[in-house]
Formats: structure tokens, sequence, C-alpha cells
């Protein structure tokens, strides 16, 4: 895509290019292989980024943020992605670290926002429940007042990197009488509070990114308590706009599709580089033009948020053909490997098959997590097109 970069665009771009050649070293690049963290070294990427003042381009200035216009996060994004960075981890810096300097008060901003920007607490989102996924507001975690604290008492279920995890972000029942909605709140737990327990969920591709997250007469103090008591739906909804539009990775696609012609370049297919062959081609441009309508997309939610807005339910949208996008070009990528893509250990086929192969199995779940692409088309139906 054109963009008309001005004289400053260019310096800055030329900046923040100097700084990947100097600071993205390749072993840091392999921090998120086949969509898994190394959790030493995306910290150790994290603080570089803390320590040139770049680590949340999203953030308000007063917050931290570096202070850029669209087309400088625009550029940052893409140069980012284009050097192979890896994507920093959003349950921080892009989901919970949000909601707490726009609902937050000042002795919880003070006190979780500077660890978030500085990589040193890891955050979990505990939002689903074995019977509240898609139905989210059906979650029956339940958080009851005794005195200063809540007691928690519940189970959380997929809950990414909890193993990790310093803190957890929750939703709670506070009014069991309520209407589902009315009757949620959102608050902040340190997970080695006495009385949570994380057991292990193991992936298709064999890793361990899942977990449960069980809560027995877990005590919290009431001062973790984000907002108001019974309305962390309203402040669990913003999050939700902002993970979705998160998820569209747009400049981390066009990345992979770029790798995805290296790979055909390699990979030979009836005595000739897989890239010769036109069928294989018309496919890569296919996804490629519809990255470009994405990449469109994307901007003008962009924008509107530059403006001030949150992201809407046009997020959705984004979610939706993002991650259709990302699962095109890794199904391409396994297509190219052919039946080296079936290893999931490395060392059988080209050093890149086994990454491919979880990149793709753990890349279905793309279609799930943020909320699943078919309710993301339901949000699209009722609130976009007024169905
Ligand atoms: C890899 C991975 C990581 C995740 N990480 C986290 C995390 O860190 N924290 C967290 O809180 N959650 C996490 N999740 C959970 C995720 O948000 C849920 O899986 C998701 O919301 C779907 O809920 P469910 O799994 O209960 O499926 P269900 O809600 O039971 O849905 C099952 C199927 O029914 C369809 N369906 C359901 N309702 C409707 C409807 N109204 N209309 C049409 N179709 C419908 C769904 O699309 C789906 O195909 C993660 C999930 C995955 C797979």
């Amino acid at each position: 895509m054109d963009i008309e970069l001005t004289p400053e665009d260019l310096a800055f771009r030329d900046e923040v290019r100097g700084f990947l050649q100097e600071k993205l070293t390749d072993r840091l690049k392999r921090a998120i292989v086949g969509g898994h963290v190394d959790e030493h070294l995306i910290v150790e990427w994290q603080k570089i980024l803390y320590e040139q003042g770049w680590i949340a381009p999203n953030w308000p200035k007063e917050y931290g943020g570096p202070g850029w216009n669209i087309t400088q996060k625009f550029i940052f994004e893409n140069e980012c992605a284009e050097a192979g960075a890896p994507p920093v981890l959003p349950f921080g810096l892009k989901m919970v670290g949000p909601v707490i300097y726009t609902f937050g008060n000042d002795e919880q901003k003070q006190r979780f926002l500077p660890d978030i920007l500085q990589s040193n607490a890891w955050w979990c989102q505990g939002y689903s429940e074995p019977g509240a996924g898609s139905d989210l507001a059906a979650l029956q975690t339940k958080a009851v007042r005794d005195g200063d604290d809540y007691l928690v008492t519940g189970q959380k279920i997929w809950t990414t990197y909890a193993q990790h995890a310093d803190w957890i972000f929750c939703l709670v029942r506070t009014d069991p009488n309520a209407k589902k909605q009315e009757g949620i709140s959102f608050m902040l737990i340190d997970m080695k509070s006495p009385g949570i327990d994380v057991r292990k969920i193991n992936s298709i591709d064999n890793q361990h990114s899942l977990n449960e997250v069980f809560f027995d007469n877990v005590r919290v103090p009431a001062a973790n308590l984000i907002g108001e008591e019974n309305k962390g739906w309203t402040y669990a909804k913003y999050l939700l706009s902002h993970e979705r539009t998160a998820i569209a990775g747009t400049a981390y696609s066009k990345r992979a599709l770029e790798r995805l012609r290296e790979i055909a370049s390699e990979e030979m297919a009836g005595g000739q580089p897989l890239w010769e062959d036109a069928m294989f081609r018309a496919k890569v441009a296919q996804v490629e033009v519809d990255l470009m309508a994405l990449e469109y997309t994307e901007l003008r939610a962009i924008a509107s948020v530059a403006e001030g807005g949150a992201p809407g339910p046009e997020s959705s949208i984004l979610k939706i053909r993002g991650t259709e996008i990302q699962q095109a070009i890794s199904e391409l990528a396994v297509e190219a490997c052919g039946y080296y893509a079936h290893a999931l250990e490395p060392g059988i086929g080209n050093d890149y098959a086994a990454a491919i192969s979880s990149q793709y199995l753990y890349g279905r779940a793309a279609s799930i997590y943020g909320g699943s692409n078919e309710v993301q088309k339901n949000i699209i139906a009722k609130m976009v097109l007024g169905l």
C-alpha cells in the first residue's frame, strides 16, 4: 500500500529502521515461534522497547506513550513486522493497561501502569470459563464482599500464559440476582494469592501456553476492583474491542506473506521452485489482495481511534478478516512444505517446517479466541448493519 510519507515521516522511518538494525538480534526474533512465546526473550525485547520509549505506541503520552501520530504508529508497526520483531504480549500493554488508565483510580494507575510498561509484571486474562465462552456474561466465578476484601471462588479456562503470570485480570460475578450483564465486576488478582491453582492444558501442537485457573476462596483487596462494582461488563467490552483490533495483525501478515514467498522459492515442486507454479502464485496473490483491503479498513479504524474514539463494533470486521487471512497464509505455508509440514519436531525437512506446522495448528485458534468469528458475525449483523 502506498502512503504519502513526508520528509519527517521518512526520517522517523529511518530512525525506527536504525533502532531495529541495532537492537533486534536474531536471538530476539525467536521470542515467538509457531505462536508460542519464550518468556525470557520476549521480556528482554519488551524492556529494550521500553528503554527506547516505544513500548506502548497507543497509550496517551501522559501515561507513558510516545505521543506519535497515526502515521508514525503505522510506520512503527510495519517496520517492526518487516524486520521480524516479535509482537509485544497483549495482556498488559493492549488489554488491561488501557482499562486501568481509562477506568482505574489514581492509586491503581500509579501502582500498575509502570510495571506494565517496564514488563516487570506478566499479566493474563481471566474471562472465559467452562460454561462461558461466547456467552461470556454467563460466567459464574463469584466474588463475595468480606470486609475490605472480596473472596473469589470459581474457575477460568484457556488462560494463556497463566503459568508465567504475576497478575490476572478477571471478570467475576458480584451480584448473582441482577440481570447477567449487570452483576459482573472487573478485578485485578495477584497470582501468588493463596487459593489459586494453575493447571496446564496441552495444545494441539503439543505446546504449553494454555491453562485452567482455579480460585478457592481467594482473598482480593477491594482496592483491586476497577471502576464500580457491577459495572465490569462495560470495561470488559471496551477491552474486547481493543483486543479484536490487535488480533487483526495486518503488518505481521505482510511479513508472513513475504516469508511464504521465500519458502516457496526454496521448496521444489515438479523439478522447479514452487514459486514458479502459476496456480500457487495465484493463491498467494489472492491473499495479498485481501490483505491490502484489510489494511485500508484497519487504517480507517486506527484513524477514528486517533481522533479520540475507542474501537467500535467495526473491530469485529478486522478480527474476522485478519484471522481468516492469517489462517490462509499458514495453510499456504503448509502446502509449500508438503509432507514435512506434518512434523512438529525440528530437524525433519527444512528447519522452518516444525514452526510452520505449529503455527498452522495453533493458528486455528485465532478464529476462536477474542470471541469466535461466528459471534463476530452476529455483532456485525446487529451493531453495524442494524439487522
Ligand atoms: C488458543 C486460545 C487462547 C485463549 N486465550 C484466552 C485467554 O487468555 N483468556 C480468556 O479468558 N479466554 C481465552 N480463550 C478463550 C476464548 O475466548 C473462547 O474459546 C471463545 O470465546 C469461545 O468460547 P468457547 O471456547 O467456550 O466456545 P463456545 O462458546 O462453546 O462456542 C462453540 C462453537 O459455537 C459457536 N457459537 C457459540 N455461540 C454462537 C452464536 N450465538 N451464534 C453462532 N455461533 C455460536 C462458536 O463460534 C463456536 O464455533 C482462548 C481460546 C483459545 C482457543
